[in-house]
């Protein structure tokens, strides 16, 4: 066996794991606690549509779409709130696991599938990730006395070998010993929707849970049979997450030429739209075991020891977008 880098083992360990496992076994996300998630971002897609001014056809793009249930709550809202934008839209997901673009197909089956955004058409988008960034692999860098060092898997143990330097983004601080975490992945990508909604207009809304601010440590954590395990357990066995560094993507985004609204947590970015007002009309037409689901989940969201404050909202979108729905008014600071 050779070593191989961490990036590169979470790459396959979370392919083979999503092509094998049931997720939502091990894990849940927001647009499974509550339909009002998906609802509330279907009418902040209607209202971004009419701001981008009415474009016929518009891209609805999807990357990790799971079950597919955040898609198909976003379309039912459309076509209540906004008919003429849920005829303009067309779908189009990205997902590499065969097995969930069958769940997904079940629930949204007039989406086209992609493996990546590079065959997404282009032209004006509005582009929805939750829980999508956190499963891309990262990379681990140490900062050692004499240098930095980075971290290979061999045989289910760990190594590290001598880095090369410039892997480590220069504005990146640790103290010796401490881990420096990279997600090469999650830049190119955001990078390559800021490129996007800069020379198409179009707007991203990326959901995830991490910090505001880069910070040193590790994140870096395994999910098997819904307990956490070893991240170097057998890959495959185990889903595979770190946390998600907004202000890292920011400076990515704002370097393609996009502007960047947030991060705000999803607690106060939910509420904004109105998820309390939502649940309650939604909870009086249901029986009383329903209804009592609906606003357990709503809290779930947005509590702050719950979902709330540890998932983080940011938009990506063309230069000079107002200030949208749920962020803050100043439109290009994420102090
Ligand atoms: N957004 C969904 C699912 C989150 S789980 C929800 O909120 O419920 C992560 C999703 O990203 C899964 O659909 C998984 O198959 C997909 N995924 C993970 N890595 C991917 C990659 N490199 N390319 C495309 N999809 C990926």
């Amino acid at each position: 066996m050779t070593a191989e880098r961490l990036d590169h083992f979470m790459a396959r360990a979370n392919a083979i794991y999503y092509s094998t496992h049931d997720p939502f076994a091990d894990f849940t996300t927001s647009p499974e606690i509550s339909q009002v998630f998906g609802e509330l971002i279907g009418a902040w897609a209607a209202y971004n549509w009419q701001h981008l001014g009415r474009p016929d056809p518009v891209l609805l793009v999807e990357a990790g779409p799971g079950r597919g249930t955040l898609m198909a709550d976003v379309l039912r809202a459309a076509r209540s709130v906004m008919p003429a934008f849920a005829t303009a839209l067309r779908v189009h997901l990205i997902e590499t696991s065969a097995r969930l673009r069958a769940a997904q197909a079940a629930r949204v089956p007039m989406a086209t599938w992609h493996d990546s955004l590079d065959s997404v058409p282009t032209g004006p988008m509005i582009l929805l990730a939750n829980e999508f960034l956190d499963a891309l692999p990262i990379r681990q860098f140490v900062r050692r006395a004499g240098g930095w060092t980075e971290r290979f898997v061999l045989d289910g143990a760990w190594l590290e070998r001598p880095a090369d330097r410039t892997a480590v983004p220069a504005e990146r601080r640790a103290a010796v010993g401490q881990v420096v975490e990279v997600n090469e992945a999650a830049r190119a990508f955001v990078g390559a929707v800021a490129e996007r909604v800069r020379r198409d207009r179009g707007v991203g809304l990326l959901v995830d849970y991490g910090p505001e601010r880069s910070a040193a440590g590790v994140s870096l954590q395994a999910i098997a049979q819904a307990r956490p395990v070893d991240p170097l357990s057998p890959p495959g066995t185990a889903d595979l997450t770190a946390h998600v560094d907004f202000a890292d993507l920011a400076l990515v985004a704002r370097a393609a030429g996009a502007s960047v609204q947030g991060p705000v947590t999803q607690g106060a970015f939910l509420a904004e739209l109105g998820l309390f007002k939502r649940t309650e009309v939604l909870a009086r037409e249901r029986p009383v075991k329903q209804a009592a689901a609906l606003r357990d989940g709503a809290l779930r969201l947005a509590e702050p020891r719950a979902m709330g404050e540890l998932f983080n909202v940011m938009v990506v979108a063309f230069a000079g977008c107002p200030a949208l729905p749920g962020m803050p008014g100043v439109p290009d600071g994420i102090s």
